[in-house]
């Protein structure tokens, strides 16, 4: 006989009502009638049962890069950080711009992911922005998205003929919106800090001369596109325009651009190092007001796991990127819930429903016959960051011993259980009394 497993008078993530939730063979069961041999029961005061949280921005670094991490150590960080699906982008080694290689991400994913992969392909061959990779084809073997990310099409031809393509496929292609001329050299945000430490700064113009071309593409060619970590108010106001002319676009923005400004850098901190930069106080202020008026479609990490050796060097010559998965959901209650930016349930929706929307992956609600991808938290109960506790390889955090308030308790994908936090004790019970179950 199957386990059954209740999550016993949890909170319901939209309506806060107390609720028990039953799983079994992988899907979320009626209530039993009856008494159940194999029962195993999950209850604690005011934790919040929600659908397993969605990543669409994930770098696991696998074909070519497993020193930095891999699909396995990746997706355990995700369900560390209640994660229950992950879109990996293609810039490894070697890019994954044919079929072939969006079947080897899925067919490694299969037996060593702790959450859902879902490949994401290159626009151009090696991402060199100069032919077009066979997007038809890669759609077909799985591919959910196409993205250059970390090598932004350079050449607004290219870039026509490759929504021309896309949109044959109905699949969004994903912009890492920087002007190739306008960043140049630059290191970190232009401006104070940067001129303070002596280095090359990179302009918010970079971004949004980008974000209006990319959507202007859009509207030319009625294919889809989804503007990658959204970072300054010159970006969430060209997503904003895009938007109030109807064109097919959608964006996304991290959890570090609503939480730091580019005075995280202090002196050098390689940590503090991502591409695009950390911005102004003025970006973050825009960033959380985009998120707030529904500008921002929904939530990604931009997780960019490093070695400690690469991020040993000189600021100028370490690379880009920080985790971000096992820090997503406090970063999220502590500086856009409990400030009162946004309610508990729409911060929610923004990891779950709305990146499912975006990719159009298959829904996950809290009814019966719902796949059973949940994530239990504790939007109270407070945490230190320890970086060297993550699953992830990466321990590049700029938010390393910083107290953070909500824990991911339990994290669940099809009916197994992908993450427990230590504290969580199952009562196990042989018959289930059907008073219980009612
Ligand atoms: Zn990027």
């Amino acid at each position: 006989m199957s386990t059954l497993t209740l999550f016993k008078g949890v909170r319901h993530w939209k309506s806060g009502e107390r609720i028990t939730v039953a799983v079994e063979d992988g899907v979320i069961v009626p209530m039993p009638k009856r008494g159940h041999e194999h029962a195993r029961v999950i209850e604690v005061a005011g934790a919040v049962l929600a659908p397993g949280l969605v990543d669409l921005h994930v770098h696991l670094r696998e074909p070519g890069q497993s020193g930095k991490e891999t699909i396995e150590t990746g997706t355990r960080a995700a369900a560390a950080g209640g994660f229950t699906a992950v879109a990996c982008m293609p810039n490894t080694v070697p890019v994954v711009d044919t079929p072939a290689w969006v079947e080897w991400v899925l067919h490694r994913a299969e037996g060593a992911a702790a959450a859902r992969v879902y490949p994401i392909a290159a626009v151009t061959q090696g991402q060199k922005g100069e032919q077009l990779a066979p997007l038809q084809a890669m759609a077909k073997a799985g591919a959910v998205a196409f993205s250059d990310d970390g090598h932004p099409i350079a050449s607004a031809a290219m870039m026509r003929r490759a929504l021309e393509y896309a949109r044959a496929t109905g699949l969004p292609i994903v912009c890492h919106e920087e002007d190739p001329t306008l960043r140049a050299d630059g290191v970190m945000n232009e401006g104070f800090t940067a001129t303070r430490l002596g280095l090359r700064g990179i302009p918010n113009a970079a971004e949004s001369v980008m974000c209006r071309r990319d959507a202007d593409l859009a509207e030319l060619t009625g294919a889809r596109v989804h503007l990658a970590h959204v970072s300054t108010a010159q970006g969430f106001d060209a997503l904003r325009d895009a938007k109030r002319r109807g064109v097919p676009v959608t964006g996304e923005t991290c959890p570090h651009y609503w939480t730091l400004t580019d005075e995280a850098v202090g002196d050098y901190d390689t940590d503090a190092k991502m591409n695009p930069p950390l911005r102004s106080a003025e970006d973050r202020a825009a960033c959380i007001a985009a998120i707030a008026d529904g500008t921002i479609d929904c939530f990604a990490t931009d997780h960019a796991p490093h070695t400690a050796d690469e991020k040993a060097r000189p600021f100028a010559e370490a690379p880009f990127g920080i985790v971000g998965l096992e820090t997503a959901l406090a970063l999220t209650i502590t500086h856009l819930v409990l400030p009162g930016h946004l309610t508990l349930a729409r911060a929610i929706e923004l990891w779950t429903d709305a990146p499912r929307r975006v990719f159009n992956l298959p829904e996950v609600d809290l009814e019966p016959g719902s796949t059973a991808d949940l994530v239990l938290f504790d939007p109270d109960a407070q945490w230190a960051v320890e970086p060297e506790l993550f699953f992830s390889k990466g321990r590049n955090t700029p938010f390393g011993g910083r107290t953070l308030h909500g824990r991911v308790l339990a994290t669940m994908m099809g009916g197994r259980f992908t993450h427990l936090a230590p504290e969580i004790e199952f009562e196990h019970t042989l018959v289930l009394p059907a008073a219980e179950t009612a």
